[in-house]
């Protein structure tokens, strides 16, 4: 008897907003989950069963087409199914966009290839050779093999030795399907004797671990009080038990190479990472380490969330206050936010880690929806270093120099005594603007509404924003005069040129994103720091990140009033955490740190909370002015970023939009206004921001008032649930 073929509903992953349906033959076993491919128009795509049986049946059944074939792939599990559509209705994404989060690894659909390992036989010989009883007595599995050159790698010998024990019998090969099995992290491998303030947290976040439960915890512990450690030991409670899984955020993986390390000499072993800058081949390997379950700990970028994990038992998020966890463009995401939602599908515990959390999660804290650790001492005989304030008032600062009288002598004293200086500035390059002498011309991208920042290298002034770039004028492009171009403020390029005419002698590392383009060379970096072969550092956001290193006692803020002006509520609180986190790099070991704070603001609430260290006062005061305004956590904020190249396109559209914004008392619209970044990689582009009480479906209200509106031809609209940035 032949069945009619069913309908089913398959999700591509293109910017659409929900799956096809299409027909398959009841004799293929499919379930929700599985790689399909599908006919698109001329085209045949691969996308994923979303539904096995749709209610609404829209398009007749003799208008489907059937699909074309099904992957020999694992299924999507259906906790990743489900969050993907939670992160879509959330963040008003197109589903398929966020699906696209989740499969796009490259080559992943590659059938892993044939491979040859070895493994030892257990009756080996008495005597061995040198080379040969390395091989045979690592501390290894017994039964997994393991390829050629890793045998070699781990013995620490040449490949030659293992073929040659292959020749001889004593190893033999082994045929498998797929990539080489991750090392697994030892749980029961020695860690670090814990003070009893870390012992009491280590044992609270343990017992979580155990009770196998959603409950989201704080764990707030001052720079250095080894925050990293304790929550080791909730990894190492996840990892007793029989498989699991477990995933640890952090802001920044590319910079993470310390990190890395210390988890190695926790557990023995590497976890395994995932991050854009992997190779594709990697990606692979990694990918799949996830969907079979054999990866315990991962360790990514944000984009780990959208891992296929069979069964998530701990979620760590490191450095929760980290604006870097936010996704500024295709489906604006808070890595942090959903990984609590993650953890809360998965029903598991999740640990936000910070020395300066956000607002947010303390809030969370303080109404008891969040545990609260709290670590108070920094490990050993460390203490916190002394903030000092250096008024710019009082102590003026010469024409084109950034360091004031008082710094400089700190620095030249540090020197001295042969310790380590960082010196933070946030901004790359050399300078922030180059404008003519004579006429005021001012050097701005062709492509955005942006300066042009110089770089010494290649002597180029360069746009942040689309990558812009083009050799420094000697003539000004508008009054033709010669030789009246100048360099404006200061990027980190033109602090260490200070820095090197102050003290010839002394050895300079420069630390910015533009300087440092791989793992391998932060490494390097950090290496060289860590062997004292660096007096100066001079960095930007990326020294903030949890760096630790013991004979650095000095820190100059560059310019600690950077970054506090502009429109976005934030910029206090964001100032606040990177300035505490910067201040935290001093003093981590026996030598004490002293921290210094160029400013002409001293009296500015965030210079008083670093100076008192005072943070809870600063943040207390930050909830009262953000709930008078009912901005979030108070109130619900969502931007609409209206963007085309055609800029009556882009107006007509952002009228549209205001004017048809629902009528309600609890929702506020503003704008439509001009964006900060008015132009961008060729894009006009206007924003509204719409403030809504905490009661207003926002999603809902917001989905249904934009699908109203008709949008110009080659007009953009890019909706950002809980705006970070207002550019
Ligand atoms: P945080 O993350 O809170 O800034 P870390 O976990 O990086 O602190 O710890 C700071 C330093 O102190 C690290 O070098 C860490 O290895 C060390 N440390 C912390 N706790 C201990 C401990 N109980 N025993 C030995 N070393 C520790
Ligand atoms: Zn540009």
């Amino acid at each position: 008897m032949s069945l009619e073929p069913r309908r089913i509903q398959v999700l591509l992953p293109l910017p659409l907003s929900g799956p096809f349906d299409y027909l398959a033959d009841r004799s293929t076993p499919l379930t929700a989950g599985d790689f399909v491919t599908v006919p698109l128009g001329s085209r045949i795509l691969q996308g994923v069963v979303w539904n096995m049986s749709p209610g609404k049946n829209e398009v007749a059944a003799d208008k489907l087409k059937p699909i074309a074939g099904k992957l020999d792939l694992p299924p999507l599990p259906a906790s990743l199914m489900t969050f993907i559509d939670w992160v879509a209705s959330y963040t008003l994404s197109p589903l398929g966009a966020v699906l696209k989060m989740a499969v796009s690894v490259p080559r992943v659909f590659d059938r892993a290839k044939k491979k040859t390992f070895y493994r030892l036989v257990s009756d080996l010989p008495d005597k061995l050779t040198e080379g040969r009883r390395a091989v045979a007595t690592l501390d290894v599995p017994k039964d997994i093999p393991m390829a050629l050159k890793t045998w070699a790698e781990l013995a620490a010998v040449g490949e030659g030795v293992v073929r040659g024990m292959v020749k001889a019998g004593q190893m033999i090969a082994v045929e498998v399907m797929g990539d080489e099995p991750y090392p697994e992290p030892d749980a029961n491998h020695p860690g670090p004797e814990l003070s009893p303030e870390q012992q009491k947290a280590a044992r609270h976040m343990q017992e979580m671990v155990l009770a196998h439960n959603f409950k989201p915890v704080l764990l707030e512990g001052i720079t250095g009080s080894g925050k990293t450690e304790v929550y080791f030991e909730a990894i190492a409670e996840a990892l007793k038990a029989e498989g699991g899984q477990i995933l640890v955020l952090v802001p920044e993986i590319a910079l993470t190479a310390q990190w890395l390390a210390r988890f190695e000499t926790r557990f023995g072993s590497a976890p395994v990472v995932w991050h854009s800058e992997l190779t594709p081949a990697s990606r692979r390997r990694s990918w799949w380490a996830v969907v079979n379950g054999s990866a315990r700990v991962i360790v990514g970028a944000r984009s780990a969330l959208f891992l296929p994990f069979q069964d998530l038992k701990l979620i760590v998020v490191d450095e929760e206050h980290s604006g870097t966890f936010k996704q500024e463009d295709g489906v604006m995401y808070h890595g942090r936010d959903m990984a609590v939602v993650r953890a809360m599908q998965a029903n598991c515990p999740v640990i936000l880690a910070s020395a300066t959390p956000s607002l947010e999660t303390i809030l969370n804290a303080e109404a008891g929806k969040y545990d609260w650790l709290y670590l108070g001492e920094r490990h050993g005989t460390a203490e916190l270093p002394d903030m000092t304030a250096i008024d710019l008032r009082n102590h003026k600062l010469s024409t084109g120099t950034w360091l004031s009288e008082p710094l400089r002598e700190a620095l030249a004293k540090n020197l001295e005594c042969g310790e380590q200086s960082l010196l933070y500035l946030n901004r790359r390059g050399y300078a922030p603007l180059t404008l003519c002498r004579t006429c005021g011309h001012r050097m701005e991208c062709p492509h955005c509404s942006a300066w042009l920042v110089e770089h010494r290298k290649g002597e180029r002034l360069t746009c942040h924003h689309c990558g812009f770039s083009c050799g420094k004028p000697n003539v000004c492009p508008e009054c033709d005069n010669k030789d009246t171009m100048v360099a404006c403020g200061p990027g980190v390029e033109r602090v260490a040129e200070e820095v090197s005419e102050l003290f010839p002698e002394a050895r300079i590392a420069v630390m910015a994103s533009d300087e440092i383009s791989s793992p391998a060379q932060m490494r390097q970096v950090i290496d060289s720091i860590e062997r004292h072969e660096v007096d100066f550092i001079i960095g930007t956001q990326i020294v903030t990140k949890g760096y630790h290193f013991p004979m650095l006692t000095l820190v100059g803020v560059v310019d600690a009033d950077l970054g506090l002006g502009g429109g976005d509520p934030r910029a206090a609180e964001r100032t606040w955490q990177q300035l505490e986190q910067v201040a935290g790099r001093a003093g981590r070991a026996e030598r004490p740190g002293q921290v210094f704070f160029q400013t002409y603001s001293p009296g500015h609430p965030v210079m008083r909370a670093l100076i008192s260290g005072d943070g809870q006062e600063f943040l207390e005061q930050e909830a009262q002015a953000r709930e008078l305004q009912k901005l979030p956590p108070f109130g619900k904020l969502a931007a609409i970023i209206i963007s085309g190249s055609d800029y009556n396109g882009v107006t007509k559209t952002a009228r549209r939009i205001s004017a048809l914004a629902p009528k309600d008392k609890r929702i506020t619209v503003l704008g439509p206004v001009p964006a900060p970044m008015s132009y961008l990689r060729g894009k006009h582009r206007f924003r509204l921001l719409v403030k809504a009480e905490k009661p207003v479906k926002l999603q809902k209200t917001m989905g249904q008032w934009l699908s109203s509106c008709a949008l110009e031809r080659g007009v953009y609209i890019q909706v950002d649930i809980d705006p970070y940035s207002f550019f």
